[in-house]
């Protein structure tokens, strides 16, 4: 059986090429290893939806959404300080929102059905198929070969058909993190809005630093749903023989902290999982996105802004999948040449311009002296200052003490925040 275009991969990208490859008439058939599309998906929580208005407007109407983000909390967290810095948006303004990845790509999946794009499930791709020459002329899944005129390589992170093909080298572990998440359910969403401190129907997306991770490059996460709530950590892999805590723990070690514990009292464990994520973005990027007859788009590209504090693949991933249908909708043959349209218009998109502008975040995240020296420090500091005795400091008297107690340089302290406040 021949399709125009194969797509490997229900995931935003691929189900946004499908979207808008189908409603173009072109003939789409998804393959996803998968019992259903996001099956094997994880993520944290929250979509920023300002690219989603240029790409996917049809969200809007009738994608699921469970909160809207209101409130940005950011915590330092020790054993046994915590300093957290909350903003909090007053404006019924819509610009990121909460909502199971799961949900959201079914949501896709019915968008690109109802466009005429074929999903096939539990179908692992094992190869990308070339001619003689070279193209990619189809995939392989089992004994099965599917023809097509164009394949989009949409597999995510782990991207081992782009390894098998000899397109990418392995994973290493530099380039990656793991993030492990827990999904606690409460007794109804009144009783997660007033353990939160959250408005009615009020979202909040909290990056909490230093002690989820043991003080290495990652940090922990809550997401608010509706009356649940996601709470996660992610940490390097490069890091992983440094922990002390095996990984698939962490996320229960967060959720036991003694600042966190109350806020999640009696809620009920209804998921836990883990997944890899692209950290370094960017900086692993495969040589070309575009190749004779191949796109590569989302996670499998790269396409991953990172910056300690916010987190951002899908709405990239969807931008990539909807400019690689265009792509082919615009190339007269499926040569590279042809399809080098692709890279252009990742150029002139938001896609690459961004992820270059950020792309020394990743090295400045792995420096393991800046979390640490951050969360051991500026917590000490807001405890000398706050607590009163023989002496009342002053603020730099209190960063002075702090610097001391800990040992921690205020001139190293100085110079890794001027490079964060100008690389994250
Ligand atoms: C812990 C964590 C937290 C995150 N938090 C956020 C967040 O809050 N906000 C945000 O925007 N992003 C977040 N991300 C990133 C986001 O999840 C990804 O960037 C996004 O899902 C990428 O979409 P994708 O379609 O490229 O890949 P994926 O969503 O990974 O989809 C790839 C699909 O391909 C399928 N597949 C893979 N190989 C094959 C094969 N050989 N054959 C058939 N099917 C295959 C997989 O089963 C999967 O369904 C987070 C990621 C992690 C791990």
């Amino acid at each position: 059986m021949k399709f125009d275009v194969v797509i490997v991969g229900a995931g935003p990208a691929g189900l946004a090429a499908a979207y808008k490859l189908a409603s173009a008439g072109f003939k789409v058939v998804v393959l996803e290893r998968g019992r259903e599309p996001g099956a094997k998906e994880l993520y944290g929580g929250r979509i920023y939806a300002y690219w989603l208005d240029k790409y996917l407007p049809e969200f809007r109407k009738d994608a699921p959404v469970d909160r809207w983000v209101r409130r940005e909390r950011v915590s330092f967290l020790t054993e046994d300080k915590a300093l957290t810095i909350e903003t909090a948006v007053v404006e019924k303004e819509k610009t990121s929102f909460v909502v199971p990845l799961v949900s959201f790509v079914s949501w896709m999946a019915k968008l690109a059905q109802n466009a005429g794009a074929k999903i096939v499930t539990e179908t692992p791709v094992d190869i990308l198929v070339k001619d003689e020459k070279g193209r990619i002329t189809g995939v392989q899944s089992g004994p099965d070969v599917l023809q097509a005129d164009y394949v989009v390589d949409a597999e995510g992170v782990n991207r081992l058909l782009l390894e098998r093909a000899g397109i990418v080298k392995k994973l290493e572990p530099e380039l990656v993190a793991v993030g492990v998440k827990e999904v606690l359910k409460f007794e109804n969403k009144k009783t997660l809005e007033e353990r939160l401190g959250l408005g009615e129907d009020e979202g909040l997306a909290w990056a909490i630093a230093g002690y989820p991770t043991e003080y290495l490059p990652g940090g922990g996460f809550i997401y608010t749903y509706k009356d649940a709530l996601a709470l996660g950590v992610v940490v390097y892999m490069r890091n992983w023989e440094k922990l002390k805590t095996p990984v698939y723990d962490l996320a229960e070690k967060l959720r036991l902290h003694p600042y966190m514990a109350p806020l999640v009292k009696g809620a009920s464990l209804q998921e836990y999982g883990g997944h890899m994520t692209p950290v370094a973005g960017i900086n692993m990027a495969p040589p070309r996105f575009y190749y004779d007859g191949l796109l590569i788009a989302g996670d499998a590209a790269g396409f991953l802004l990172h910056t300690g504090v916010l987190i951002r693949g899908v709405d990239f991933a969807v931008a990539s999948g909807v400019l690689a249908a265009e792509a082919i909708k615009e190339a007269r043959s499926p040569s590279a040449e042809d399809l080098a349209v692709y890279e252009k218009k990742l150029r002139s998109s938001f896609i690459l311009p961004q992820l270059e502008k950020f792309r020394k975040a990743d090295r400045l995240l792995s420096d393991e002296s800046l979390f640490r020296d951050l969360a051991l420090l500026s917590t000490e500091a807001a405890y000398s200052y706050f607590n009163i005795d023989e002496n009342h400091r002053t603020l730099f008297e209190a960063v002075r003490e702090a610097s001391k107690k800990t040992s921690i340089s205020l001139v190293k302290l100085m110079i890794n925040m001027i490079k964060m406040v100008r690389n994250l």
